[in-house]
């Protein structure tokens, strides 16, 4: 078991780890499968070290904004087949961008609770945890920004959190168990 990134790690060895885990919850969701296997062990690996060597770089967000379109009509946090509104995922009250990749749709009832707070850390707050392809989005869009930025060799206890318009504390969130992942939500069961 691959240890995770600390404090004197960089952020890219951050980002690095958090997209190899998901790339092997993806692979192992897509799978039908309730327990990690071997390949998708090799999976976390290779993405995460390939990413580090800058040998695997993040998908444009192409598929993301396809991923968007087949799910337009359920929130992107709750599942919730509900009016709908627009969201930027990341706030940008704290300077995410006003791109049509940062913008999700989302029922009025998440968008008003998550405001400006980090998606990753206002779903831990409620004890959930993303869905996996909004989690990807996420992740392509924080790591495009600290690219930008040139923030990925800086340590992750010396960038300030002003710095970012996400909450770096959600590269370090623990991940639950395989069979609480999906790739979307599942609507309430109400
Ligand atoms: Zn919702």
């Amino acid at each position: 078991m691959p240890k995770p990134p600390g404090d004197d790690s960089s952020l890219r060895e951050h980002f690095a780890w958090s997209y190899g885990m998901l790339a092997m919850v993806h692979a192992a969701v897509g799978d039908g499968k309730s327990r990690y296997e071997p390949l998708h062990y090799m999976i976390r690996g290779r993405f995460r070290n390939g990413y580090i060597s800058g040998k695997i770089k993040m998908r444009p967000l192409h598929d993301d904004e396809k991923t968007k379109i087949a799910h337009a009509t359920t929130c992107c946090y709750c599942g919730r087949d509900a009016k709908l509104s627009l969201d930027h995922l990341i706030p940008q009250l704290r300077g995410g961008p006003d791109s049509a990749d940062n913008i999700t749709y989302a029922c009025k009832s998440c968008n008003s609770s998550k405001g400006s707070k980090d998606m990753v850390l206002w779903l831990a707050s409620k004890d959930r945890f993303p869905a996996i392809l909004v989690f990807r989005r996420y992740l392509k869009l924080a790591a495009r920004w600290c690219e930008e930025a040139d923030l990925m060799d800086t340590s992750w206890s010396s960038v300030p959190d002003a710095a970012l318009p996400f909450d770096k504390r959600s590269l370090r969130v623990n991940w639950p168990a395989l069979p609480v992942h999906r790739l979307w939500p599942d609507p309430p069961q109400t």
